[in-house]
């Protein structure tokens, strides 16, 4: 393939990231979020590298203005733009010119967080029994180095969503979560205590909402119990994960007519990990068979 298409699709998967992880909108007047800050100078990065070998592909400068617009560095979204239409003329590129030039003087704040990799200090990562590899099932990130909002200090593993406070929380530490500091600062929680299966007993709720990371549902999550204690959320999964497993499970089929329905003979043609129609596993921490919840985006 023609190395600079190549080169292009790199970028574009780059900033495609570094979007996802913003928490902001095109011109909203905030910076992006600290986890998307690296990605968006990695893609700076190669674009400048990229721009000196093809200095008028205007495909290169129009990506140099989004992700300077995202970083809120205005004037230089601008020159990059104006070199696009320098190029090429087209109206396009001109409206968004002038919707920029009316940005031109927003200051960019602050940033809240300074990088502080060199005083990390590596820690062995706290148990949680009701999701015990929160780091496998993505729950937990190791992407880059954040600042926890709880205890200001520097992790290389950092936990986003899902936490329900009124604060907006950007990322949060094992440490904070486990120890319950996290929930009682921001008196959050990472589990609605109503969408969770009955266990007679006050303190396992606590625990579960309060002093572990959630998981990510396409609806409102719900947390499975089994043994009088909540299982332990084993991750994200389709038919081809669980079809191996499906002796294993306590009753399979009454998991799926009280999430929704669905029968096990239906199940190959729904269920599909990062589908539509999602599956999430779960596993009783007593006598380990094994348990399945699912929802529709
Ligand atoms: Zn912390
Ligand atoms: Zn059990």
């Amino acid at each position: 393939m023609n190395p600079r298409i190549e080169k292009l699709k790199e970028i574009n998967t780059i900033i495609s990231s570094a979007i996802s992880k913003s928490n902001k909108f095109w011109f909203e007047h905030i910076l992006p979020s600290q986890m998307s800050l690296p990605l968006f100078e990695k893609a700076e990065a190669e674009l400048n590298a990229i721009l000196k070998d093809y200095p008028s592909d205007t495909n290169f400068w129009r990506m140099l203005c989004n992700v300077k617009t995202y970083t809120m560095d205005y004037a230089a979204a601008i020159t990059a733009l104006e070199k696009v239409i320098a190029l090429e003329n087209k109206q396009k590129d001109k409206s968004q010119l002038a919707e920029l030039l009316e940005h031109k003087d927003v200051v960019k704040p602050k940033a809240k967080v300074k990088k502080t990799e060199s005083n990390l200090v590596k820690r062995e990562l706290p148990y949680f029994k009701y999701h015990p590899d929160p780091t496998v099932t993505g729950a937990f990130e190791t992407d880059t180095v954040v600042t926890c909002d709880c205890c200001k200090q520097p992790t290389d593993v950092y936990y986003t969503n899902p936490f329900f406070a009124v604060d907006d929380i950007e990322a949060l530490c094992p440490w904070c979560i486990a120890d319950g500091k996290a929930a009682e600062k921001f008196e959050g929680s990472f589990q609605d205590d109503i969408s969770v299966d009955a266990v007679n007993d006050k303190d396992k709720l606590m625990e579960l909402i309060e002093r572990t990371p959630g998981y990510n549902g396409w609806q409102q999550e719900y947390w499975l119990a089994h043994c009088n204690d909540y299982c332990a959320f084993k991750g994200y999964v389709g038919w081809q994960e669980i079809e191996p497993l499906l002796d294993q499970f306590a009753d399979i089929e009454s998991d799926l007519a009280s999430a929704g329905g669905l029968r096990l003979t239906e199940l190959p043609n729904y269920l599909k990990d990062n589908g539509s129609c999602q599956g999430y596993l779960f596993q009783c921490i007593c006598c380990n068979k094994y348990r399945l919840y699912y929802d529709f985006d």
